[in-house]
């Protein structure tokens, strides 16, 4: 099957800190990866190289086969939810107008109304994204990054701050995104129990790659669990 990620031997390295060191894994079609490690564990700064944000890497980040640095086309086959952002309760911008400017064309409008009732947020449509609550608004920016019908889902710790109804819809959401719609998922989390639940594969980071593969292989070895845990854990002691 087509590799349509492919990391190799990524190294990023800022003034004080190396971030990433030799990272390599593969995504195919159709994967849903969820990707773990603590706080400075190096998620982002790899969704950054991984987007195009940060271009000083080492190593090479391939999309579709193609490398990255050679075009910035692969972007459109791109949605990215970012963690969540902040709104003032008075931002002068409806869910209906967030969507919006998540769309390539403007002949594709109709696609917002459906992209919308899809995820359970139609009837808020016309309302400020600072009155929603902090799952309505999650729900937005996954609609804003599904309107252009991307290949790839890429979200980043999206659920810190959500109450618990919300999660369980956001992840029932995305279950489905994977499974009918056949939509190539990457997500960061810190949440083992829910990677293992809803993830076919995991990479565990910890600024080096500590495990890659197959969900169950990592969830039914104990050892490995463990191990990964108490790596985490120190690292992230030793930080703080
Ligand atoms: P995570 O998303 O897993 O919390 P990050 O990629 O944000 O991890 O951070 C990894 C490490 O790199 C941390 O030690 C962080 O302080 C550092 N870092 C992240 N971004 C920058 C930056 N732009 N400049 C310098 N250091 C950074």
């Amino acid at each position: 099957m087509l590799n349509i990620v492919e990391i190799d031997h990524l190294t990023v390295k800022y003034p004080d800190v190396k971030a990433l060191d030799d990272v390599s894994f593969t995504v195919k079609k159709g994967d849903f990866l969820g990707i773990i490690g603590p706080n400075g564990a190096g998620k982002s700064t790899l969704f950054a190289s991984m987007l195009g944000l940060n271009t000083k890497y080492q190593g090479t980040i391939k999309f579709f086969g193609e490398d990255i640095k050679k075009s910035k086309d692969y972007l459109k086959e791109i949605g990215y939810v970012p963690q969540k952002p902040i709104f003032e309760k008075n931002f002068p911008a409806t869910v209906n107008d967030v969507v919006r400017m998540g769309l390539r064309k403007e002949s594709d409008e109709n696609k917002i109304d459906e992209i919308l009732q899809q995820l359970w947020i139609h009837e808020s449509s016309k309302r400020r994204i600072g009155e929603l609550s902090g799952g309505q608004q999650q729900r937005v920016f996954i609609a804003k990054a599904l309107v252009n019908n991307p290949k790839i889902l890429i979200l980043d710790e999206p659920v810190t701050g959500i109450d618990q109804q919300s999660i369980d819809l956001f992840y029932s959401i995305l279950r489905e995104l994977n499974s009918k719609q056949k939509i190539t998922i990457i997500w960061s989390s810190h949440d083992l129990d829910a990677v293992n639940q809803l993830a076919n594969h995991v990479a565990c980071l910890n600024r080096t790659l500590f495990f890659h593969g197959e969900s169950d292989e990592f969830f039914d070895n104990d050892e490995l669990v463990k191990q990964y845990s108490e790596a985490s854990m120190q690292e992230h002691m030793h930080r703080h």
